[in-house]
Formats: structure tokens, C-alpha cells, sequence
């Protein structure tokens, strides 16, 4: 099987940071439609309002965002001899 997408500790940090990241902007969209008020914010609910903690956290996001669209530069991804075309697969 190939190792390209996803299998490296880059690559599931990566994959777990978006997944935080787009459940976190989700629940912060549904908390500002339903005008609860309160702030959905898991990451801010966890860590503190824009607290240094939280600000690394976006940029974190940020970055594995940025990874997904380039793909992991690793050696274990690198020296995988499948074509880049099999990126875009998604085994979900
Ligand atoms: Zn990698």
C-alpha cells in the first residue's frame, strides 16, 4: 500500500490538526447562526480566548492545511514510488 498519504506522524498530526480545525470553524458557525451567545469555540474553550496557546493552534492548523495541498515532504513520503496523482485519494 502506498505510504503518500497520510501514514507518517507528519501526516496524522496534519490530518488530526484539520479535523480540530474544521469541527472547531464548524461549531463556531453554527454557535454564531443560532445566536447562542456563547462561544462554540473548542479551541478557545480548551486553551483560553486568543490566548498565545490558541493563536498556535491556528497557525498550527494553518500549516497542515498548507501540507495537504503540497503532501508530506518526509523521507518515508518522499522515497514512496507511487505517482503524485494518487494524492488526492481519500480513504474515508
Ligand atoms: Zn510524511
Amino acid at each position: 500500500m502506498c505510504t503518500k498519504n497520510g501514514s507518517c506522524t507528519m501526516s496524522m498530526i496534519g490530518k488530526v490538526l484539520l479535523i480540530v480545525g474544521g469541527i472547531n470553524w464548524g461549531l463556531v458557525g453554527l454557535g454564531t447562526l443560532l445566536q447562542s451567545g456563547s462561544s462554540w469555540n473548542v479551541v478557545e474553550m480548551i486553551f483560553g480566548p486568543v490566548s498565545t496557546l490558541t493563536s498556535i493552534i491556528y497557525v498550527l492548523v494553518g500549516i497542515a492545511g498548507v501540507m495537504k495541498i503540497f503532501g508530506c515532504k518526509c523521507s518515508k513520503c518522499m522515497s514512496c514510488t507511487c505517482s503524485t496523482d494518487g494524492n488526492m485519494e481519500n480513504k474515508m
